[in-house]
């Protein structure tokens, strides 16, 4: 651990043990932060489980940090916030059970051992100990750390995916994330599992959650190819297949991504969106409709994938066809960094891509040289048709129309006179 955890965060961990002993609680690490850890992966996403009150615990860590609590009462469950951002999990060791396929569970207080039983895949059930005498240790009551050294993803039991249905979705991401594979046993109760239509038992939300996950993935397309190997596109869309066309669209995009992170223009804010642009494209637009209308996905890149369902068609012949650079600034320039992405892997045309790429490279940047201060200057009566002008001068620098200041200064003349 020591090698491999920054040192402040380290340190964080043994003083958090520390204070365990003192307090006669015992606290793990758990999860993905211990699966990633034996694996070499960089992962700060610290999740503790207490045996004992773990939000009490949870609230004294923090008045040691002067950090801040967010508390769920109902499942134990606290976020503890650092005053520099960072966050990590406190729960209290529980026990779970199922009323109902694919509901949610009902919990109860318990041990370390216990609390890992209702974990997903074994390679998920390794802890560590954090209390002073024995930091560090592993405990593994799954064999965890045989199938991470195996990479191999398996349930715990054979009902694990009739209890909850999105684990089909996490084995799938893990698989294809970590280079893994799924256990002979684990990939028949999957199989099972999807053709006795157990997935259709989620609710909108969390199938929409799960689908998110998988489209945020660092690399989607296989992972989107997997889901479509075990049949689950149609819960997406029962008229959703996979096909060439599809996996080469996607691949575009991946490129086209890869090269707007290569632009050093900062990130996309929700590169997700622009994988879910090319997954819905085969479908009709009603289609689309009624499929985002369905699945509960944050609303603003709901309407970015609503838009270009329905106006792809009609956009991209004109940013081929364009020719003057205004023209081409004029059609794209309200539209979101994904949806512009998103076209740039869609179009085949040479010309749509150069100008599409223009407009991140070269259009946004252009302004004029004149202001609206300067038309007030010129002794122009503020109103509305200085966005008109403003907008004509643009489009002239743009298209290379006007060069110097004084090139500017005759069209205003030009211009004000129209208006
Ligand atoms: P990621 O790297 O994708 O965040 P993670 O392993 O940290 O992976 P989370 O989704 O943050 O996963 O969940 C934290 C832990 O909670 C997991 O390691 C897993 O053990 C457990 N978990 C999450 N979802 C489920 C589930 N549906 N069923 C059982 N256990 C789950």
């Amino acid at each position: 651990m020591k090698d491999r955890l920054p040192s402040p965060f380290f340190l964080l961990l043994q003083e958090t043990g520390a204070l365990a002993e003192r307090r006669h609680v015992r606290v793990h690490a758990v999860g993905g932060f211990v699966r990633d850890l034996l694996l070499g992966i960089p992962n700060l996403d610290l999740d503790l489980v207490v045996e004992g009150d773990g939000i009490r615990f949870a609230k004294a860590v923090a008045r040691r940090y002067q950090a801040r609590v967010t508390t769920h009462e109902r499942f134990g469950t606290v976020v503890v916030t650092f005053a520099d951002g960072h966050t990590f999990d406190v729960a209290t060791a529980r026990t779970e059970s199922y009323d109902s396929p694919a509901a949610l569970p009902t919990v109860q207080r318990s041990s370390i051992k216990q609390d890992v039983r209702r974990r997903d895949f074994t390679i998920n059930t390794l802890a560590i100990r954090l209390n002073t005498p024995r930091f560090g240790e592993l405990v593994d009551s799954h064999g965890g750390r045989r199938d991470l050294q195996d990479k191999t993803i398996r349930v715990l039991h054979g009902l694990s995916f009739i209890d909850d249905p999105t684990r089909v979705f996490r084995a799938i991401r893990y698989e294809q994330r970590l280079g893994f594979q799924l256990d002979w046993n684990t990939a028949v109760l999957m199989t099972e599992a999807v053709r006795m239509g157990l997935v259709h038992r989620l609710s909108p939300s969390r199938l929409s959650a799960e689908l998110l996950h998988v489209l945020s993935e660092r690399e989607p397309v296989k992972t989107l190819a997997r889901l479509a190997d075990f049949n689950l596109l149609q819960f997406i869309h029962p008229r959703l297949k996979w096909s060439s066309g599809l996996a080469q669209l996607l691949n575009a995009v991946e490129k086209a991504v890869a090269w707007h992170a290569g632009l050093s223009l900062g990130r996309l804010t929700s590169p997700w969106v622009v994988y879910g642009m090319a997954l819905l494209d085969p479908l009709p637009q009603p289609v689309v409709q009624e499929t985002l209308a369905r699945l509960t996905f944050p609303r603003r890149q709901a309407q970015s994938l609503l838009w270009v369902s329905q106006e792809n068609a009609r956009l991209l012949p004109t940013v081929t066809r364009t020719v003057k650079p205004s023209e081409t600034f004029r059609a794209l320039c309200h539209l979101p960094d994904e949806t512009l992405v998103f076209l740039r892997a869609k179009t085949r045309s040479a010309r749509a891509k150069q100008n599409i790429s223009d407009m991140f490279t070269v259009y946004r940047r252009v302004r004029p040289i004149l202001t609206g201060n300067d038309l007030k200057a010129m002794g122009l009566k503020p109103g509305p048709s200085y966005n008109k002008i403003l907008n004509r001068l643009l489009d002239a620098r743009l298209n290379g129309a006007v060069e110097t200041e004084a090139d500017e200064h005759r069209l205003v003349h030009r211009l004000a006179k129209r208006c």
